[in-house]
């Protein structure tokens, strides 16, 4: 089965409140990702909610809706070869405590939560996340 060519990214509201916006689309760009879609805004509570409505039964859910709302973030669609397996690759593990040297998180994020950005974990999910935040008109 061929491999989409489009991933969502956020860059999470400690990366934003950070100042680390431009740190981080350097490190997308200079990785062969180009920018598709791209806006900068602010989750309310209920949007939070159903992005990571997966996470509903999980210990730390309450606490990822509260950090996802905290702030400003900026979201995008990427696109690339292979473009979810490799920008999983760019961004690192979840906790940047085993995040691989040169990745995203192992650059800026502070803890397995504020964790600096977001990366789809799957074709389909890429596909549902970049509805969630981009009409076709906002799309290149
Ligand atoms: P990801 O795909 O690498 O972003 O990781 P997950 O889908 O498993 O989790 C979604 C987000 O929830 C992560 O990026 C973190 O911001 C947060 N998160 C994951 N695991 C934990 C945890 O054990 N504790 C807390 N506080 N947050 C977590």
């Amino acid at each position: 089965m061929s491999k989409g060519n489009k991933t969502l990214t956020m860059i999470k509201p400690d990366a934003v409140e950070n100042n680390n916006i431009g740190g981080i689309l350097k490190m997308i760009n200079e990785a062969g990702f180009r920018i598709n879609a791209m806006k900068y805004t602010r989750l309310t509570q209920a949007q939070a909610s159903q992005f990571y409505a997966v996470h509903k039964e999980r210990p730390f859910y309450n606490d990822l809706v509260s950090f996802m709302t905290s702030g400003p973030i900026v979201a995008a669609i990427l696109e690339k070869d292979n473009a979810v397996e490799d920008f999983r690759k760019l961004i690192g593990a979840t906790n940047p405590a085993n995040a691989e040297a040169g990745t995203i998180r192992k650059v800026y994020a502070e803890s397995i939560e504020r964790n600096a950005v977001h990366g789809s974990d799957s074709d389909d999910n890429a596909r549902i996340e970049g509805d969630f935040f981009f009409s076709s008109l906002e799309r290149s």
